[in-house]
């Protein structure tokens, strides 16, 4: 067998999907709240300073800037760092990294709480292994060599000789009488950029619940992207919480932060309460250090290899005869399709059939995990507060062999908050469950990031302005309107890397990769054609979204009986031009003929050297700048 059905893995017989669905949409319906977003506030008082602080790097003073600078890539994660690594590779030498954060990292650099690691494969996740022949310790490896590769990148790759951190960006307005984009920061910078990368990222603004009575709590509070380590004892490489054994601890919130984190917090706290309003599902780890004979044995072009085949197994389906390499959560569904399918020797299925066989073993799948909870948790009643009843990717799938383990400790309580929709109150003590009013010394927020609330709510910047005085924030009101998923009409020299309206890879930085190869070639191509600036026009920007319309996949049956939660905007539809209910993929407007199809469009578009649907105008300031930043040769 190439692929074998994980253990214990209900048949279909076993299961009734008809009445598992009734449960779904019941469990749904118990979570909805008619505000939607709105029951999110934006970090406030004690969280707004912590957000805005920088515990990990001390600012260094310096001078304000005024200069005028070829491309400034806004963001210095890993869309940042392999912008910069793209633009290199293209010959172009003329730019920065700006960040808030202190040092390169993005949400490697914010996030240092306890049992940090990858929930993806390290060895697809991990960008440029076999160039930089690093080999990631573990599967799942841990937050701070992720974040230490990272910043290695960026020295590879002299990223660091221009960056600036600890800036703020809080203004972007294209000046037609330059032609640049004025950027403005909260440190009093003034920079006049030509072309502008957004690369700031999707999970980096805390989001807080708008839970009444959070600013009459009198303990100590924190969200996990700022984990405190002096209230807490312990340090990220070091996690031994000793400073809580004496702490009553509460956690908001049982997303994939929260389920790495519960068994340190369980581990060292006297007591621990557990606020849960929708929990995970959580499969074993089978997390293993790596093996150096089979690093060796690897063979030139194995990550991208690598790569595609998490992208079929996390995303879309297996070939015949396709080994799963991955073996893990996200590739749970097809690696069991595919095993079945093996013993039937790979019948011939439409689109169609496979949908149905899919869905089966989804609902199979699902059962598994809510029996692996029966499995671990002694109490009954406990074990059932923690099974999940939803569909597979409803909420993000993920692993810890802690985690059930922890609800058998006598010290930690778990405390089930679906039926208000959310903790119901905060006091000057602590919190009310059930009318009851729980004392604590702590409440920790894994309640996660703002991911799909308005962008001018998420990105923060009080202006953004193309031609004419245009907000981006207005031109984007009725949805995304880009081409390529990148660049959009009336923001000239303005590209955007982590949006999505195009293919979607399941390793993110794989995406990072695809999207910044592209602007590097379109900023290049525009230099070498002695541009002042170019930009897709409305008729290519529209004629590339119809395409994207006309080919996209409906995911409106599939999410709008997921419970709600970000993946599904709070549960909330939006209503086409036609009235009908469309529920918006938290991931964007994901480009239906798949990965592999927007990887040929994008390449055979740049292969037709025409630059087809940009328009190109103006000239650039003088022939020796244009000698300067003329794109040289490969990187060095
Ligand atoms: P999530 O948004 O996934 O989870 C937030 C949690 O807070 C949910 O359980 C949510 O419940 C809960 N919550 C929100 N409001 C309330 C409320 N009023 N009362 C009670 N509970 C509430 O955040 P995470 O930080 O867990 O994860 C965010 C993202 O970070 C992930 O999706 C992933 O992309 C990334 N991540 C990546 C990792 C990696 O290794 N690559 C590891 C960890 C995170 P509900 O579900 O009901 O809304």
């Amino acid at each position: 067998m190439i692929n074998t059905r994980s253990p214990n893995l209900p048949t279909s017989d076993q299961i009734d999907i008809a009445a598992l669905k009734a449960r779904y949409r019941a469990e749904r319906d118990k979570r909805m709240r008619q505000e939607g977003q709105a029951q999110y506030v934006r970090p406030v008082g004690e969280f707004a300073d912590s957000y805005e602080a920088d515990p990990y790097t001390p600012v260094t003073p310096r001078e304000a800037l005024d200069e005028d600078l070829e491309i400034a890539i806004l963001g210095g994660g890993w869309s940042g760092i392999m912008a910069g690594v793209q633009l290199r590779r293209a010959g172009l030498d003329d730019f920065r990294n700006i960040d808030h954060a202190g040092d390169f990292g993005g949400v490697w650099y914010w996030n240092r709480y306890p049992g940090l690691q990858c929930d993806n494969d390290a060895y697809c996740y991990l960008p440029m292994l076999e160039e930089t022949g690093f080999m990631p310790s573990k599967k799942f490896t841990d937050g701070f060599e992720i974040l230490e590769y990272s910043q290695d990148i960026a020295r590879r790759y002299k990223l660091y000789d221009k960056a600036l951190f600890h800036t703020m960006v809080n203004g972007l307005r294209w000046d037609q009488d330059i032609q640049r984009w004025r950027i403005t920061t909260a440190q009093g910078d003034e920079i006049r950029a030509r072309f502008v990368i957004m690369a700031n990222g999707l999970l980096n603004i805390p989001k807080l619940p708008g839970i009444p009575g959070i600013d009459k709590f009198q303990g100590h509070m924190f969200h996990t992207a700022r984990w405190d380590y002096d209230y807490t004892g312990g340090s990220q490489k070091n996690p031994v919480l000793d400073k809580l054994k004496d702490k009553k601890v509460a956690i908001v919130g049982t997303g994939a932060t929260a389920i790495q984190l519960v068994p340190f917090l369980g581990k060292y706290s006297e007591h621990f309460y557990v606020l849960q309003r929708t929990p995970s599902c959580v499969d074993s780890r089978r997390n293993s250090e790596t093996d150096p004979e089979w690093a060796k044995s690897l063979k030139p072009g194995w990550q991208e290899e690598r790569r595609a085949n998490f992208h079929r197994g996390a995303n879309e389906r297996f070939q015949p005869r396709e080994k799963d390499l991955i073996c893990d959560i996200w590739t749970e569904v097809n690696r069991n399709l595919a095993a079945e399918l093996e013993e039937q020797d790979w019948p011939e299925l439409s689109a169609e059939d496979f949908a149905a066989r899919y869905e089966d073993m989804d609902f199979r799948v699902m059962e598994r995990l809510r029996q692996r909870v029966d499995e671990i948790v002694k109490d009954p009643e406990t074990a059932d507060k923690l099974k999940p009843w939803y569909r597979y990717q409803c909420k993000r799938p993920t692993s810890n062999d802690n985690y059930y383990a922890t609800f058998n400790q006598p010290n930690v309580t778990l405390l089930d908050v679906a039926a208000t929709r959310g903790v119901e109150r905060m006091t000057e003590k602590g919190f009310v469950v059930d009318g009851v009013e729980y004392e604590v010394d702590c409440m920790i927020f894994a309640s996660g990031y703002e991911v799909t609330s308005d962008l001018d709510r998420r990105w923060g910047f009080a202006t953004f302005e193309g031609r004419d005085g245009l907000s981006i924030y207005d031109h984007w009101r009725g949805g995304l309107k880009t081409m390529h998923g990148v660049m959009t009409n009336g923001f000239p020299n303005l590209y955007i890397i982590g949006l999505n309206q195009g293919g979607l890879n399941s390793t993110l930085t794989k995406n990072f990769e695809e999207q910044s190869a592209h602007v590097a070639y379109i900023i290049g191509e525009a230099i070498k054609r002695g541009a002042a600036t170019i930009e897709p026009s409305k008729a290519a920007q529209d004629g590339y979204v119809q395409h994207l319309r006309d080919t996209e996949i409906d995911r409106t049956e599939w999410i709008r009986d997921c419970t709600p939660s970000y993946f599904n905007n709070e549960g909330k539809p939006d209503l086409d031009e036609n009235g009908n209910e469309r529920y918006r993929f938290y991931l964007g407007d994901v480009y239906g003929p798949g990965w592999d199809a927007f990887v040929k469009l994008l390449a055979d578009w740049r292969a037709d050297g025409k630059l087809e649907g940009l328009v190109l105008e103006g000239s650039r300031d003088s022939a020796a700048s244009d000698a300067a930043q003329a794109p040289t040769a490969e990187p060095a």
